[in-house]
């Protein structure tokens, strides 16, 4: 029996913890709209979700739900301390104690959500905004939280596609895309390069801030590790962007791929779904990862690429709805029941689907097939 990780299930953030339970945000940046509905009057119209993001704790004001993530959720699950463990193990995966991921996949068990989703819908009428950081930068203590996370997030992002790419470009033909056309949206950053990033940073934005969203540490150091390959997340209306996943490129077992983000503020989209997909593309692949995305891309096909199983907003497959997706997840387990997931979320969107089959003999997952020279024997079903 594999015992759960009670420390680091407790440092999960513990505005992302209420969210996956249910709590909707508010306009205020203190206050959440409490996931406990039926305790209150209105569904909780009013925000009575109290949080203390140093603590890692929350309290509501109107309910009895407060506490760290462990015990949130625990009160959140009928005091079910066990179903509470599982559902924040598997809802972010968070190893076990052992650093074992799941054996066994448990079954996904699902946070009571309110009925009525608001899908998201994409306006092509909306005017697309280029935005020169410079012009912006003296704007920012004035700019809004969503503004700031932007201006400072596409500041990284475009400060590492200024760096020496090789490291990038290598890393990606020992993958058989060397000819991706992709790999200039990708950026990449050494050693050297977040030294001198992280002087930059500073010199323009608070370190509150940079810690706040999730760049530096409490030292004011560099939060993550080098020589990784920074893969945006898109802003639909802007060339700017709401987030972006580091991809390390020394072939490490674990944590390969780290997402940075601050959903509390912004839920950013997956790499590959920007507008120009939304605008050109009738037909488009979602698969696993952006190395699938990559793959598949080569054969002229688009791609939506989420970064991880579940790190997908339900909402967002509104987005999809008018074309037609190919759900292209890995052959092994966790693909699979990932794929099943996603295609029950799918029709519930009202979003057309069709599946990748290919002879699990000619790869696990799409990037496999292009290595063994079998992408183009995948059927769609
Ligand atoms: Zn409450």
């Amino acid at each position: 029996m594999e015992k759960y990780d009670l420390d680091k299930l407790n440092e999960l953030d513990i505005v992302e913890v209420l969210e996956a339970m249910g709590a909707k945000p508010s306009k205020s940046n203190k206050l959440l709209h409490c996931p406990n509905t039926n305790a209150h009057s209105h569904g909780d119209k009013h925000p009575s979700m109290g949080f203390d993001k140093g603590k890692n704790i929350c309290k509501c004001f109107v309910c009895d739900l407060s506490g760290n993530p462990v015990t949130v959720a625990t009160k959140h699950f009928n005091n079910d301390f066990k179903k509470a463990c599982e559902f924040l193990h598997e809802t972010f995966g968070v190893p076990y104690l052992s650093g074992e991921v799941s054996h066994q996949p448990h079954k996904r068990i699902q946070p009571p959500k309110p009925k009525g989703k608001q899908y998201w819908s994409f306006d092509s009428n909306k005017k697309f905004a280029k935005v020169l950081i410079k012009d912006f930068l003296p704007k920012y203590p004035n700019m809004s939280e969503l503004q700031r996370l932007k201006l400072i997030y596409t500041f990284v992002y475009r400060f590492s596609l200024t760096t020496d790419q090789r490291g990038k470009l290598s890393w990606y033909s020992s993958r058989g895309l060397s000819g991706s056309k992709f790999l200039e949206y990708l950026g990449f950053l050494s050693k050297s390069d977040i030294d001198n990033l992280v002087e930059q940073l500073l010199k323009y934005f608070s370190l509150e801030e940079l810690q706040r969203l999730k760049l530096l540490d409490l030292v004011g150091g560099w939060k993550y590790g080098y020589n990784v390959v920074v893969v945006p997340s898109f802003d639909l209306y802007s060339d700017m962007i709401e987030g972006f996943m580091l991809r390390y490129t020394d072939n490490r077992p674990k944590g390969k791929e780290v997402n940075v983000s601050c959903t509390d503020i912004s839920f950013p989209l997956p790499f590959g779904l920007g507008r120009k997909t939304l605008q050109q593309c009738k037909t488009l692949w979602l698969t696993e990862g952006h190395i699938d995305g990559l793959s598949i891309a080569t054969q002229s096909e688009c791609f939506v690429s989420f970064a991880g199983t579940y790190s997908y907003k339900e909402e967002m497959l509104g987005l999809l709805r008018g074309k037609t997706v190919i759900v292209a997840y890995d052959k092994d387990k966790a693909g699979q029941e990932a794929q099943t997931v996603l295609i029950e979320r799918l029709q519930k969107a009202g979003v057309n689907y069709k599946i990748a089959s290919w002879d699990a003999k000619d790869g696990e997952d799409l990037n496999d097939l292009l290595v063994n020279g079998k992408i183009n024997k995948i059927q769609t079903i």
